[in-house]
């Protein structure tokens, strides 16, 4: 796959279009006034940018992950915060009530989601469980007719606004991880759940972070998504889909300081000529380069092997390893480019390094994928 067809290159232009009109010219005032506004997810779903990978019954536009990652690469140029929209409004919450949802939950969630007027989100990590999903601590307290959640949730996206998400919590602590079990939850108006937001963030700083407590909050049966048991199962598999959305993102991002880097660098002059005619300038902007190709390819063939339904999850953590190291990487090269001026929250660079480094995080450490690759290379587990 060279060339991305005439359809492809109209949705990746409609996303950069929508990039440069919609988001850039207020994003610096929206970051430092760490504005979100809900108003711009309605929009995107109003372009359709929330509806790919999803049968037409439930709302689908008839476009896939590969589209998908087209627009959020585009987003994550200008701006990573809005990038992860994509996750809360179409590959998280949406695809994840699709495949184990059933005909009930579908149908009251999921048009919501994608038309961006429901915010969604989902919680996994809490403040002494990240990477070790298998030792979070919230329960599920079946009580007859309603479960009862006690417990918290730490670094959740979304979590301050969001309007119905997935919250994952043990029902039976001794099935270990197959005592998980998945839930939809409203939060808000929810007695016994409160939530706060994280002001401390390094970065992202549109992209709303927070933390919920749950202290008793009483939640319907009918919450429960899936078999009971099932939450690690449906969290694994949903991690595999918003990962690709992270490394789009990240290829975004490296894209976006690499343009970034060659204008400044053909712009800026000492020693009598633009910097990019000096060699060691043109040695980063040619790692940078590299890096950020290498990281398209293995991006995009993910996305390509999602969309055949093959399996995927080793290409995924190899494509969001390597983008999102790309990314961390020409942002920091893009800031040395700069100069002082990448030293300046007046210039873009630094903005992209604080931004980068939060996709060598999310979805799975570069530890983590690490061991997803390397197990499945090894043959300790099977590429699914
Ligand atoms: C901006 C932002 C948004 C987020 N959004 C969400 C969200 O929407 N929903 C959600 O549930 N979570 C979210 N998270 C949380 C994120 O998924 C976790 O932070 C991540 O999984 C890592 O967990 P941790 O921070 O607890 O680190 P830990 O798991 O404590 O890891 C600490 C360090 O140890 C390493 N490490 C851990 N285990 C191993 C191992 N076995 N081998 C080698 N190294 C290891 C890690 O790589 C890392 O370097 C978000 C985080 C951020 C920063």
């Amino acid at each position: 796959m060279f060339e991305l067809t005439e359809e492809q290159l109209l949705v990746q232009d409609t996303a950069r279009r929508f990039a440069e009109e919609d988001i850039a010219p207020t994003l610096e005032e929206e970051e430092r006034k760490q504005e979100f506004r809900a108003d711009r997810v309605v929009r995107m779903g109003e372009l359709g940018f929330f509806a790919c990978a999803l049968p037409d019954e439930l709302g689908g536009n008839g476009m896939g992950f590969l589209e998908s990652v087209l627009m959020a690469e585009q987003i994550a140029r200008v701006s990573a915060s809005w990038r992860v929209q994509f996750n809360m409004q179409n590959l998280g919450p949406p695809l994840t009530v699709a495949r184990f949802g059933n005909a009930g939950q579908k149908e009251k969630y999921i048009p919501g989601w994608i038309s961006g007027e429901k915010l969604g989100f989902f919680a996994m990590t809490e403040p002494n469980s990240g990477s070790d999903v298998a030792s979070m601590k919230t329960v599920a307290v079946d009580k007859g007719d309603h479960w009862e959640i006690h417990g918290s949730k730490l670094w959740i996206s979304n979590a301050q606004v969001g309007d119905a998400g997935l919250l994952y919590a043990y029902t039976d602590r001794d099935a270990k991880h197959k005592g998980i079990s998945a839930f939809i939850i409203e939060p808000k108006n929810l007695e016994g759940c409160t939530t706060k937001s994280i002001d401390t963030k390094l970065g992202l700083h549109c992209s709303p972070t927070g933390e919920f407590v749950f202290d008793g909050a009483k939640i319907p049966k009918e919450a429960l998504l899936g078999e009971e048991g099932e939450g690690f199962k449906i969290c694994m598999w949903q991690l595999n889909n918003t990962r690709i959305n992270c490394a789009a993102g990240a290829l975004g991002v490296a894209g976006g300081a690499l343009d970034l880097s060659i204008n400044y660098a053909n712009e800026r002059t000492q020693f009598g000529k633009p910097i990019s005619r000096h060699q060691m300038i043109q040695a980063q902007i040619a790692d940078m380069a590299v890096e950020h190709e290498a990281a398209k390819l293995l991006v995009y063939r993910a996305a390509w092997l999602k969309d055949q339904n093959r399996p995927n999850q080793y290409e995924t953590s190899i494509a969001k390893l390597a983008a999102s190291e790309a990314a961390v990487h020409a942002a920091n090269e893009c800031m040395k480019i700069f100069g002082s001026y990448g030293f300046s929250t007046e210039y873009p660079a630094e903005r992209f390094y604080r931004d980068a480094k939060s996709l060598q995080i999310v979805e799975g450490t570069s530890n983590v994928q690490k061991i997803i690759i390397s197990g499945i290379a090894c043959g300790f587990t099977a590429n699914r």
